[in-house]
């Protein structure tokens, strides 16, 4: 494993291994750009095939995280940290405990947060051994129904987007009678598909899970499709709140919708997929600036949580959406460069 010639290093100002015996925990924790303030970013835990995958994977996503900051506005910076290991079987408070020690050591230059395969009560525990804990929902929040996950808010920031795309997309406003498809009705998922729901869209529904499509088709309204058949649906709006890589050689030239707008990381199988997505007419709704809101959220948890204002800030996602869709249309170049683009513009301060 090469750290200093790694293909994702980029320009990561720190890359942190971590081995507590005692406990088991073999963690990494990356920080990419702190120009705008503290890094920021989640602790996921997996069962990593190799500390190569691992250490991939720490360095993209702490990237990832900078560039999803500076487009949502706030003063922070990228950063991202793994633990290699099964949530299910090595997962026990003494690792959560040496966890929080290893945030702690770096003083501040990274926040923690739950990811895949920890959760709010983990981050509790870690902030035992550490103040640089983010996600932790203070009585403010708390009396405001934030619980300190961040899927509520996700799930609001992708529906804000969304509309923001139809009406840059479709030429639309209103989504009443509007096709959406949604691949996933998870955390995000499920909230994305209540929102369009009231605002009168016509669901389509598939996931993994049997019981949360038929919620979807009861309560909703929905209709439920094959996993196989969501993205090649005739539809408006093709809403991907599941897994990562979905926009790719395969699903592309089977795509009718004319939007592209959902929660799931990483859509993009390939950069070279965002030129094709443009090329083919299709409004891609660059995935890190749309599913912002949990860090928007986030970001206000702290003393003084007021509702009204982090949803004022949620609704800079449409702005900031309008703004990306209006250069593409401009350079005539394809949303997600100009996310990177502007996002750089932000945080390189260029
Ligand atoms: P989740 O695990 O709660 O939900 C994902 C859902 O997708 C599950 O119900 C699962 O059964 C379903 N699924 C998995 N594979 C599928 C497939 N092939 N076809 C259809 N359904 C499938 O996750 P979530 O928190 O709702 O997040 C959804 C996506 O949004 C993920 O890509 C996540 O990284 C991203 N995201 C989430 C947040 C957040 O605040 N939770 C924030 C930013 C981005």
């Amino acid at each position: 494993m090469s750290v200093f010639t790694h293909p994702e290093l980029d320009a990561h100002e720190l890359v942190a291994f971590h081995s507590d015996p005692s406990s088991g925990l073999r963690a990494i924790i990356a920080v990419h750009n702190t120009r705008l303030g503290h890094s920021l970013g989640g602790c996921r835990m997996w069962n990593y095939e190799s500390e190569d995958e691992a250490l991939t994977d720490v360095l993209r996503l702490s990237r990832g995280m900078t560039y999803k900051a500076a487009l949502a506005g706030l003063p922070q910076g990228g950063g991202k940290s793994v633990i290699l290991g099964d949530p299910r079987k090595d997962k026990t408070p003494a690792l959560i405990r040496a966890m929080g020690r290893f945030v702690n050591s770096l003083g501040g230059k990274y926040i923690v947060a739950e990811d895949s395969g920890t959760s709010v009560p983990d981050m509790r525990l870690m902030a035992e051994e550490t103040r640089y804990v983010g996600g932790l929902a203070d009585a403010a929040a708390q009396a405001a129904g934030r619980s300190g996950d961040p899927s509520p808010a996700t799930a609001l920031g992708v529906f804000i987007g969304l509309k923001a795309a139809v009406k840059a997309g479709l030429g639309r406003d209103d989504l009443s009678g509007l096709r959406v498809a949604v691949q996933g009705l998870g955390n995000v998922g499920s909230r994305l598909a209540r929102h369009l729901h009231e605002a009168g869209a016509k669901l389509f529904v598939t996931d993994l899970y049997p019981p949360a499509v038929e919620r979807a088709v009861k309560e909703l309204g929905a209709t439920a499709v094959g996993m196989g058949e969501i993205a090649a649906l005739d539809v408006d709006v093709y809403a991907p709140c599941a897994l990562g890589a979905i926009l790719n050689d395969a699903t592309l030239p089977l795509i009718k919708a004319r939007v592209i707008a959902g929660a799931a990381n990483n859509q993009l199988a390939q950069p070279r997929h965002g030129q094709a997505l443009f090329d083919r007419g299709i409004l891609y709704a660059p995935d890190y600036v749309i599913n912002a809101g949990g860090i928007i959220d986030i970001h206000y948890e702290g003393a003084h949580y007021d509702a009204a204002v982090v949803d004022a800030h949620l609704a800079r996602i449409g702005t900031t959406l309008g703004a990306i869709f209006e250069r593409s249309r401009r350079e005539s170049r394809p949303t997600a460069e100009i996310a990177d683009r502007m996002a750089e513009e932000v945080f390189l301060g260029r």
